[in-house]
């Protein structure tokens, strides 16, 4: 088994990237079906999802524009503990057709924060594509549009996401070892 070390943690392969691949196509063509007249945006969230963004870019056929977000933590107070702001969106999307790509949704707070935000700029309507998901964990009431893969609990890392900063460039996922 091809284990990878990533500071204190192992991980084991996980999803092979023809697998991946393969998931994001048939994501792309659904887009390409349900999107055709719409010339939608995609406001790709950083860090962790740009490479599923430029596969997913590849495979769309309909005319289509891409922007890339952060979600940053807030320096302010409060009293809710961690607040994110969106940072990064230097565009209008009002009337627009929005396509919202994030790697991961896990308890689906951070998506649930987008939304809200996205939603105050008037946009026609939004829809979320997300990579993976972990449907254990949601937390929150999502439609997500459209879903790659659906995975168990366990925290991976590859094909953009990270542990501690490295491990984005693995072309494949990796579960963790426990
Ligand atoms: P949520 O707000 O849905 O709980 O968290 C979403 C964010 O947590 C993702 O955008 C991602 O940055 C991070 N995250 C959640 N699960 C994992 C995981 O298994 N691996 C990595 N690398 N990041 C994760």
């Amino acid at each position: 088994m091809n284990t990878v070390q990533i500071k204190d943690k192992c991980f084991v392969p996980f999803i092979k990237e023809a697998d991946i691949l393969k998931e994001v196509e048939r994501v792309a063509n659904e887009i390409n079906r349900d999107l055709e007249n719409a010339a939608p945006l995609f406001i790709s969230v950083l860090n962790g999802s740009f490479m599923f963004t430029a596969d997913l870019m590849r495979f769309l056929t309909i005319p289509s524009e891409v922007s890339f977000v952060k979600m940053a933590s807030y320096s302010g107070t409060s009293s809710t503990g961690q607040v994110k702001e969106l940072v990064g969106l230097n565009q209008s999307i009002e009337g627009r057709t929005v396509v919202i790509v994030e790697d991961i949704v896990d308890t689906g707070l951070t998506m649930k924060r987008m939304l809200e935000t996205l939603e105050a700029l008037k946009p026609k309507e939004i829809k979320i594509a997300t990579l993976l998901v972990k449907p254990d964990k949601l937390k929150v009431d999502l439609k997500l549009d459209y879903i790659a893969m659906k995975i168990p609990n366990d925290f991976i890392v590859g094909y953009g996401l990270d542990y501690d900063g490295l491990g984005r460039n693995y072309r494949d996922i990796y579960t963790i070892l426990k």
